[in-house]
């Protein structure tokens, strides 16, 4: 053990001052780093990539607090332990930030051209792109920075290009024209998870088709009349009775009076409408799907800007919503509206821009889902891969069962370029590096290929993030050593964009999951429980909370009280009592510090106290109620568990009872030095071992007062982690020390609620027939009469009637009596609470007259009457309590 730092703590707790110094003291001495040749069982974690334009905000906080516990635990524990971390190139959202600057130089992409523009954002990346990752350091994450990754650095594009090259070769990648979601503002396509639904008011239109030859009309309902300038069908269920004899027929679509066939598919709901839709297959997911069953042409009637196209015959030119309007009123005056209802449907907005994403048919590139879908259902059904909590794999695994084909190509120009040429004179496509690209054509001779306009949607790259950090497709030393990743920490929103893609990307290619468990929390919401936004303005910046609070106050408020799974509202209060805390425990140091003078670590244990060994008891059952809570990823527990042990019984018991043993004046033991020198040893043994306890939770403050403390080693975040012994357990020491404590709580009790001055002394007299309790309570009269402030502690085995002016409680087997006659003016304490009982009579009345008025109750708001009958509530029992206080007095008189 080293020297105690005599220095000796600030005597006020400055987290400024404490934090950045330590962050830089790890760094600096490659602490964080992990060494791949090392011994130790590995684990593993990679940090879920934070969008390169984007600074820390609460979730981000949350999100890395966890993974740096758990991180932090584990290396302390032992494992070699690697924490990845690095940033998400975020296509379009980076795109767009520089779009946006180009523009105020009244500049386009297109002036400057694709590479100029590429140059463009790199630069911009380079400026601006660390900012969040410089936030996460004030955080105290202990990531392996040396291993820093960007989803589009070299190593992490050769990877998504492998894995682009051998799906295609495989097959499960094609490309086709597909119905795509398509955002007519940011012009590019985007995934079905990446559209917001919300519920809007629309109208269903009831639209009259003729039948051909005259043989009457049928009647669809529409929610979007423009897309029927598209219509190459009308489809009605093949059981519907009603429409039976009109399957195999044809029907003249209005206005453009092109003939469509009536189809028959089970996608049609009978009592939807009139159970007869309309079939758009260029403009429609579900009409897509009818067309391709039944064979149908697609006709697209807009442009990528969402204006009408030349196949929307006279309203060819128009913006798509003031066609709506010109149908509506052509129909109508055509003859062919039936009529129009008030309807509430669901309208898919893109989740950039708010624009009405339009289904459009395009040629796009699709990674072909159910063969990939089925192995990463699979792992979960097994048990190789877990969720926690475990309601997550219904979501997951419902996800999967029903999941489409995935779109991955985007119309941006910043990401990952899709690794295909094509030959401008057949149709010849070559797939793979661009070193390998063919001089001549194979097929034509011919020399001119050119590259796929369009990039990787962003989240193909983060879905090889697990393994693309340790440098695959390279057979790497960290790949051997730290695939697969022990757990994923992730919030609940993104299981479908990320976690299930790296799911299936790791079983393809590594043929094992990319983690054994993954563990979601919820969402950090308003302390109204509403989510943080722009708009609100209810949003929380963690980085000025640093600045006030500092990043442990931060890191430990965010993890308590919080359940796996589970959104957590963030309230200010809270913030501010973790701040006392953290002062609670720099005072409590601060005097453990002042009192080891003298102290030498290296003496033996010596005699311990019944106080010594229940706080050696106490402390190593905590060891374990950590260790288990944080196994069961329950960190809000094993926060709890820590903080209720320092402040209740460390701080509020134990270090009350070793004052007198510390100052040298236990009169109760023989040898007052050998006393202190034990009381020392335990008090600065449990204060280490708990401050290593709470580093993964707060490591900035743990490490000032761990090395002020006799330690050994380099730091507290390296130093082994508290194992429990079982020796020191004691259940009877326990519960022999919980009574006396019960014993004082009590006294303190009477004298709080008799309202006794702080500085008066009292005797007291504690009797019991057991003869146990009798030798325990003597054995503790030194803290009882210290603590419960006692001028005296009589032990007895019997009374002879109630003493004179007592107050009495019973605790166990245990009655204790406070004779209260010198400690206060009886006549004026039964003055003060007679005055106080008329008071709370007279409430009482006006209250009760106030509640039995019918016109009141009548006609106040019913949260107003809810409320003074409360207060009513509350009256009545505080005169019950008063009188009954009175009464013990007048006993006592
Ligand atoms: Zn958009
Ligand atoms: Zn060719």
């Amino acid at each position: 053990m080293t020297e105690t730092n005599k220095e000796g703590l600030p005597k006020i707790y400055e987290p400024k001052q404490v934090e950045g110094k330590w962050y830089q003291y790890w760094t600096e001495n490659n602490l964080f780093r992990a060494d791949v040749n090392a011994d130790g069982e590995p684990f593993s974690v990679v940090m879920p990539p934070p969008n390169v334009t984007g600074s820390l905000h609460l979730g981000h906080a949350l999100d890395n607090t966890l993974q740096d516990i758990l991180v932090r635990w584990k290396r302390m524990q032992g494992y070699n332990t690697l924490w990845v971390p690095g940033t998400d190139h975020a296509g379009i959202a980076t795109q767009a930030k520089v779009e946006e600057s180009l523009a105020s130089e009244g500049q386009s992409k297109y002036d400057l051209g694709r590479e100029k523009f590429l140059e463009r954002v790199w630069d911009w990346k380079h400026q601006y792109g660390n900012r969040i990752t410089s936030q996460l350091r004030y955080l105290g994450t202990s990531c392996d920075w040396s291993r820093e990754r960007f989803t589009m650095d070299e190593g992490c594009s050769q990877a998504v290009q492998e894995v682009f090259v051998r799906l295609f070769e495989k097959g499960l990648i094609y490309r086709g024209n597909r119905i795509i979601n398509w955002c007519p503002k940011c012009q590019t396509t985007i995934s079905d998870i990446e559209v917001e639904h919300s519920e809007k008011g629309g109208h269903l239109w009831h639209i009259r088709y003729p039948v051909k030859d005259g043989d009457g009309e049928i009647v669809v309902a529409t929610t979007r009349p423009e897309t029927m300038l598209g219509d190459t069908a009308v489809a009605i269920h093949p059981d519907d009775e009603r429409y039976k004899s009109l399957i195999g027929k044809k029907v003249i679509l209005p206005i453009l009076n092109r003939e469509i066939p009536v189809v028959a598919d089970e996608y049609v709901d009978p009592s939807f409408g009139t159970g007869v839709v309309k079939i758009t297959p260029a403009h429609d997911p579900n009409d897509f799907e009818v067309g391709l069953r039944h064979h149908l042409p697609q006709i697209s009637v807009m442009t990528k800007e969402a204006m009408m196209n030349e196949e929307a015959g006279p309203y060819s030119g128009m913006e798509r919503y003031e066609c709506r309007k010109q149908i509506v009123k052509d129909l109508e005056s055509q003859g062919y509206l039936v009529k129009v209802d008030e309807h509430v449907h669901a309208v898919g907005h893109c989740y950039r821009c708010d624009t009405v994403v339009e289904p459009m048919v395009s040629p796009q590139w699709f990674v072909r889902m159910k063969p990939l879908a089925e192995p990463a259902m699979e792992v979960v059904k097994d048990g190789r891969m877990t969720f926690i909590p475990e309601r997550f794999t219904k979501i997951y695994l419902g996800w999967l069962e029903n999941i489409r084909d995935w779109c991955i190509s985007r119309q941006l120009w910043w990401g990952h370029r899709i690794p295909v040429w094509y030959c401008q004179d057949c149709d010849y496509i070559y797939c793979g590096k661009e070193e390998g690209l063919p001089e001549v054509c194979p097929k034509c001779g011919a020399v001119h290929f050119e590259q796929d306009p369009d990039v990787l949607d962003t989240w193909f790259s983060s879905g090889l993030w697990p393994f693309s950090t340790m440098g695959w497709p390279n057979e790497t030393a960290e790949v051997k050593k730290y695939y697969p990743t022990s757990v994923l920490v992730t919030g609940r929103d993104i299981i479908f964009f990320w976690v299930a893609r790296m799911v299936f990307m790791g079983l393809e290619f590594m043929h094992e999951v990319p983690f054994r468990e993954v563990f979601i929390h919820g969402l950090i919401l308003d302390s109204q429980g509403r989510k943080m936004s722009k708009s609100l303005g209810n949003g929380v910046d963690p980085i000025e909370v640093i600045e006030q609070y500092g990043a442990d106050t931060l890191r430990f408020m965010l993890v308590t009280g919080n359940t796996p799974g589970n959104d957590i509202r963030f309230h200010f209060e809270r913030l501010e009592a973790t701040r006392n805390f953290a002062n609670k425990i720099w005072n409590a140091s601060r005097f453990v510090l002042m009192n080891l003078e003298g102290f030498d670590p290296h003496e033996s244990w010596g005699e311990l106290t019944l106080a010594d060994r229940w706080i050696l008891s106490r402390y190593n059952r905590l060891i374990g109620d950590v260790n288990k809570a944080l196994e069961a990823y329950d960190i809000g527990e094993g926060a709890r568990a820590i903080y209720d042990f320092l402040w209740s019984e460390y701080c509020d018991w134990y270090i009350e009872l070793v004052k007198p043993r510390l100052y040298g004046k236990d009169a109760s033991v023989s040898d007052v030095v050998k006393s202190r020198q034990t009381a020392q040893k335990v008090l600065s043994h449990v204060l280490r071992g708990t401050m290593q306890l709470l580093h993964p939770f707060m490591p900035f403050l743990t490490e000032e007062i761990w090395q002020q403390l006799p330690h050994h080693g380099q730091s507290i975040m390296v130093s082994s982690w508290p194992g429990a012994q079982a020796e020191f357990m004691d259940d009877s020491v326990e519960n022999e020390m919980g009574l006396l404590m019960e014993v004082i709580r009590a006294v303190r009790n009477i004298r709080a609620e008799m309202n006794v001055a702080p500085g008066k002394r009292a005797e007291i007299i504690l009797v019991s027939s057991n003869e146990e309790s009798r030798r325990l309570l003597a054995q503790g009269s030194a803290f009882v009469a210290n603590l419960a402030n006692a001028s005296e502690v009589k032990i007895e085995g019997v009374t002879y009637g109630q003493p004179e002016g007592a107050v009495t409680a019973i605790v166990g087997d245990v009655t204790v009596y406070v004779p209260l006659k010198d400690l206060i003016d009886l006549t004026k304490e039964i003055d003060r609470l007679t005055k106080e009982l008329r008071v709370t009579e007279e409430e009482i009345r006006r209250l009760g007259s106030k509640l039995n008025n019918p016109g009141f109750v009548a006609k106040a708001p019913a949260d107003v009457v809810a409320k003074e009958r409360e207060k009513e509530r509350e009256a009545l029992k505080k005169k019950a309590a008063l009188e009954e206080r009175l009464r013990g007095l007048t006993a006592l008189g």
